[in-house]
């Protein structure tokens, strides 16, 4: 069969993007601005400046430049990990017998698995060149401290990993990484701070959550000499350099003349379907195209389905600025039994004012059914998908059948965040037939907006 597009698009070096895209500077209206949280008065470089990075403070701050430059330092570590391919799924497209054409731009080709490390690469080499020797994070599922641990590797610079409790015990592959990079891996809550001490006291036997080693993260960073956190996710400065998909996607896009109805990701704190859209969504919001764009969250941590558009913070132990974004409360801990790392409490403040002003639409996906569009795509796209990626994936099918039935020619994209080679032990309960499906109730919802902070 002749076909005008390869099945698979990759850039040379020459097309590469030289920037980023900054949606902040194209919004209409900016979402409202970080709270301190002990002033509850807008956040200043100066209170961000002793936990980040200042390269990045700047960068989070930044609602002027529409782009901007990827440093060269930086390019080089790019150079080893992208461009990423957009693959034309042919394949799935003919399976599914659908008039649709299928895109999908996969993120999971580096040994970290995951476009996660975008984000970590940029975020490290600011603090190499800040003369910064420590960094602390948290990771969920795994993909974040791997990611982080490639790149501190590569400029040479410290890392402690908190590391989900309850993860650190599923996924020892992932935890082997990080050391194999040489980062220390502490499973969260642990009593090597006061947060972790003090949720231990309250939840004895808790498997932890994102937002309680986050707090861990943010007390070890400031009280470490020459130290500081970064977080792979929910914050402007992480999105900013996710942009980077967004912009290969483009520029592969006008290459070929694709041009996109839909485009789909999946959202965890929103950054890889956040980087995926930034610039398509910049010419929408600029009214150049009128493009669908539809974000999937897991059913059972539906931060912008099923949240409150309220203030609150970023981590359980209450230390961080409070945003104002779709959230289920810091204190809703989500169902141990999700796989995969879509189990953050609230949504990014940039797409949840994009949701709330129109521009982007939410579903969710259960992880059996995104498991069954996993394994369905595996068999005949060859990519085994990480579970994250296969909620966008599930929502792609499901769109592209609507087709079908309608008798439309649409192009949908979406975003396969990763790969699934460290999430065999949840491919085993779906195949086994054990993996279970949580969607919290109302009430349940309720115990969570009760930890939402009285702000306004
Ligand atoms: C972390 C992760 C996600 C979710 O995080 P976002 O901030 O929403 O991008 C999605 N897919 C993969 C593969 C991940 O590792």
């Amino acid at each position: 069969m002749m076909t005008a597009v390869p099945y698979k698009i990759y850039l040379s070096e020459k097309e590469l993007p030289k920037n980023w895209y900054n949606l902040k500077a194209v919004m209409k209206e900016l979402p409202p601005p970080p709270l301190h949280p002990a002033t509850l008065k807008p956040c200043t470089e100066d209170d961000l400046k002793p936990v980040f990075c200042t390269k990045l403070v700047q960068q989070e701050m930044n609602t002027k430049d529409k782009y901007i430059e990827i440093p060269q330092g930086l390019m080089d570590f790019y150079k080893m990990i992208r461009p990423s391919p957009l693959i034309r799924a042919y394949n799935l497209e003919n399976m599914l017998d659908t008039p649709a054409e299928i895109y999908y731009k996969f993120e999971g080709t580096n040994t970290s698995g995951s476009h996660k490390l975008n984000s970590a690469a940029a975020q490290v080499y600011y603090a190499k060149e800040q003369g910064i020797t420590r960094l602390t994070t948290e990771t969920g599922a795994g993909q974040w401290g791997t990611a982080l641990a490639m790149a501190c590797a590569y400029y040479g610079i410290d890392l402690t990993v908190y590391m989900v409790k309850i993860s650190s015990q599923q996924k020892p592959y992932r935890k082997a990484v990080i050391e194999t990079y040489g980062g220390k891996v502490v499973p969260s809550p642990s009593d090597t701070t006061e947060a972790g001490r003090k949720i231990l006291a309250d939840m004895p036997g808790t498997g932890g959550s994102l937002g309680c080693a986050i707090s861990e993260a943010i007390e070890m960073a400031l009280k470490t000499e020459n130290c500081r956190y970064v977080l792979g996710s929910v914050l402007d400065h992480v999105l900013l350099h996710q942009s980077i998909i967004g912009e290969e996607t483009k520029v592969a896009c006008e290459k070929y003349g694709i041009v996109p109805d839909v485009i789909i990701g999946c959202m965890g704190g929103g950054s890889n379907f956040g980087g995926l859209i930034a610039p398509f969504m910049g010419d929408r919001i600029a009214g150049k195209n009128n493009i669908r764009f539809i974000g999937i969250e897991p059913a059972s941590c539906p931060s912008l389905t099923r949240g409150k558009y309220a203030y609150d913070f970023g981590d359980t132990g209450k230390t961080t600025p409070l945003m104002k974004m779709y959230t289920l409360g810091s204190g809703f801990i989500p169902s141990p039994s999700h796989a995969g790392g879509l189990r953050y409490h609230g949504m990014r403040p940039i797409l949840s004012k994009l949701s709330d002003d129109g521009y982007l639409e939410a579903a969710t996906v259960t992880q059996t059914k995104a498991f069954e569009a996993a394994t369905t795509f595996a068999r005949c796209e060859g990519i085994l998908p990480a579970p994250e990626s296969s909620h966008a994936l599930y929502a792609a099918i499901d769109e592209a059948k609507k087709c079908k039935e309608a008798g439309e020619k649409k192009t949908i994209i979406f975003g396969l965040s990763g790969t699934g080679y460290f999430d065999l032990s949840a491919y085993m309960s779906y195949n086994d037939g054990s993996m279970k499906d949580y969607i919290p109730t109302d009430e349940e919802l309720e115990k969570g907006f009760a930890t939402l902070p009285k702000v306004e």
